[in-house]
Parts: C-alpha cells; structure tokens; sequence
C-alpha cells in the first residue's frame, strides 16, 4: 500500500510502498479515504515533544474510512462500516481512567499516528473497541477534522465549564481553534477569537465571532478586558508560549485558562494573581470516545462545519510547510485514492 513516511525527525515524509497491516483479534482494516493533518503530526514529524513518537512512523491520527476487514471477535463492526481511526487508539480499559470514563488519561493508552501507524497511507488497522462511527449526515472528507480537532475542541470547552452567554477567548485560529468558535458558539456562548495573522481574524468574524483580536498588533488581554470585562474562559490552542501568556491574563476573576496548544515550553504562572483572582488552570487532550460521539454529532446536524482544503496524499511535505508558516486557513484533509 501506499504510505507518507517519517523516516528520520526534520526529514521530508518518504511517499513509498508499504505492506497492508495484518490485523489480530479485535481489529479492524480499514481502507482509508481521507486524513485530516493536525499540527500534531508535524510535532511528531519534528521529534518536538519530551515522548518520541516511533520511527520509521505512518502519522495521521484524523483518518476516515471504510471497514474492509474485521478480525476474530470483532462483533461491534462489520464490512462496509464507515469509521475513523483517532488520537485515542486504544486504552486499558481496567485502569482507575478507564473505569472512571477518563480513558484518555489512561496510562497504556496508544497513540494513532504516533506510538503506532495512522492514517497516511492507503490502510491503517484499528481495534474495533476504540474508533469512531462516522454519521451518515458527514462525508469522509467532513468527518476527518471533527476526529481530533473537533472533539479536542469541543472538550475542552466542556472542561472550561461555562454558561450560555459568558465570554470565552479561543487563542490560535487554526485547524482546532476554527472548530473551538463554532462548538462555542452552539454551545451558547460569546466569543472572542485571537490570532495574529488577519485572514484567520476575518474567517473567525464570518464563523461568527463577537469580537477578533489581533494578538501582533496590540496586547490582546487588555483588548479583551476593555470590551467585555475580561474572558470567563481563555483556550489556548496556539502553538506559541506568548499566547498561552496572553491567554492567561485575559480571564477574569473566577476564570478558567484552558492548556491545549503543545509548545515544548514552559507556561510560568503568576502565584499571587492566581490566588487572589481564583483562576483555574487546566490541561485538556482529546476526548472520550463519548466526547467524540457529541462531537460528530455536532458536526452531522451542522452546528460545526470545518472549513476544509483537501490535497493529495503525495502534497504532505507542502502542506507541512505551509502549516509551519502559519499560511492554511482552516484544515487540510489528505485525499487518498
Ligand atoms: P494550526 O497550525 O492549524 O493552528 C495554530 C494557530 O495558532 C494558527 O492559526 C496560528 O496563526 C496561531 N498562532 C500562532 N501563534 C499565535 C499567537 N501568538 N497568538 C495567537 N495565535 C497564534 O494547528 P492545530 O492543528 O490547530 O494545532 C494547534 C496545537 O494544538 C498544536 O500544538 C497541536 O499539537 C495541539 N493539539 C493538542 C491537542 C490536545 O488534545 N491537547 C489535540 C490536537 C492538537
Ligand atoms: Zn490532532
Ligand atoms: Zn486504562
């Protein structure tokens, strides 16, 4: 089969022939058709993170496909069944996590695209257990951002724990961040979109934005404390250290500053204004698989809708570059055929 591979860390991805994945009990193969590419799957490609992904490495963790083959045991499942193969590739299912409907914290997790194989190449296998129903009302090439992007997003907003009509700054209008203002606003909030490149400001005014903040041109926490008394949650899905600062002090009293951007970076945290105003900080990664469910179910009634560029497979290395540059509007979905 056909496969983007990450052969050394800084490399260009190698377009090449691999053999089609053999499945064992409990798995599915899965003929993929579209793969989203999360900002992820460029840190895995630079080796950025303290954990280092495997290598030689298929990334990809926002694949969509069609079940072409079911493994022993497999009863959930059957040919032909529309799926996506996430971030959260398997879990325990026995840790005090698993139990407690927090698998994504579990401690033996496997990672799509990163400790295992993802969703750049022709088949990715999966255990049933674990991937997504894609809903009828979605195509592939629509369902893919929603894999990780979408439910990141979405729970994220869940952990900032807001009500209908309270202020929440989303930092970096990117592939997540585009999907964080519209899950935000169908969940009934105002939102405040920062960014610092324009285009991803005007696309965040006609996804509905209620104020944009151009975080290069002026200092966006005391933007947002002028106009609306300060955010009552800030997420952070830049990729810089400076909007994770920012973000922090753009929440009011009381607020919540949620972690979801992977800078290799350190976030240092003012101790007296953090006492003083009951700030919260908290990190959020992925979703459940029940997460995911509400999140494509979002996406399939068209509360949320990615707004999608889609190449080829064989285009990776350029998208890659352009993702570095901060130049993709949107998210870029990987067309495989
Ligand atoms: P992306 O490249 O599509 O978007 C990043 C955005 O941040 C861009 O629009 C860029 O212009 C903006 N940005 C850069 N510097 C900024 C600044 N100083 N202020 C405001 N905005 C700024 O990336 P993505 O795919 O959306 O991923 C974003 C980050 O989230 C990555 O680090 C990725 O690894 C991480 N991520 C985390 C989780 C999780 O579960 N916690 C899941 C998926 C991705
Ligand atoms: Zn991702
Ligand atoms: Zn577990």
């Amino acid at each position: 089969m056909k496969a983007a591979v990450v052969n050394q860390f800084h490399e260009r991805l190698e377009l090449k022939e691999v053999p089609i994945p053999e499945i064992g009990h409990g798995e599915v193969l899965v003929r993929i058709k579209a793969c989203g590419v999360c900002h992820t799957d460029l840190h895995a490609a630079h080796g950025d993170w303290p954990v280092k992904p495997k290598l030689p490495l298929i990334p990809g963790h926002e694949g969509v496909g069609v079940v072409e083959k079911v493994g022993e045991g497999v009863t959930s499942l059957k040919v032909g069944d529309r799926v996506g193969i996430p971030w959260l590739y398997w879990a325990c299912g026995e840790c005090e996590y698993c139990l407690s409907g927090w698998e994504t914290l579990c401690q033996q997790q496997k990672n799509g695209g990163y400790s295992v194989d993802g969703g750049y190449a022709e088949y990715c296998k999966a255990p049933a257990a674990y991937v997504a129903r894609i809903p009828d009302g979605l195509s592939d090439v629509e369902a893919a951002p929603i894999l990780c992007a979408g439910v990141t997003t979405y729970k994220a907003l869940k952990m900032a724990d807001l009500a209908a009509g309270e202020w929440v700054a989303i930092y970096g209008i990117g592939g997540l961040g585009h999907l964080a203002l519209q899950y935000a606003k169908a969940m009934g909030y105002r939102v405040i979109a920062v960014d610092i490149h324009d285009e991803k400001l005007k696309l965040a005014k006609e996804l509905g934005a209620d104020l944009t903040v151009n975080g290069a041109a002026v200092d966006p926490a005391q933007a947002i404390f002028e106009q609306t008394g300060g955010a009552h949650a800030a997420v952070s899905v830049a990729v810089t250290k400076k909007a994770f600062e920012q973000a922090y002090r753009s929440v009011r009293r009381g607020g919540t500053l949620v972690v979801v951007g992977l800078p290799n970076d350190q976030l240092p945290i003012p101790i007296f204004d953090t006492v003083l105003n009951g700030v919260s900080v908290k990190g959020s990664i992925v979703g459940t698989r029940k997460d995911m469910q509400e999140a494509l179910d979002f996406a399939a009634r068209g509360k949320v809708k990615a707004m999608i560029e889609t190449q080829p497979l064989e285009k990776i290395n350029e998208v890659f570059q352009r993702m570095e540059r901060g130049q993709i509007n949107g998210r870029v979905v990987l067309t495989i055929d």
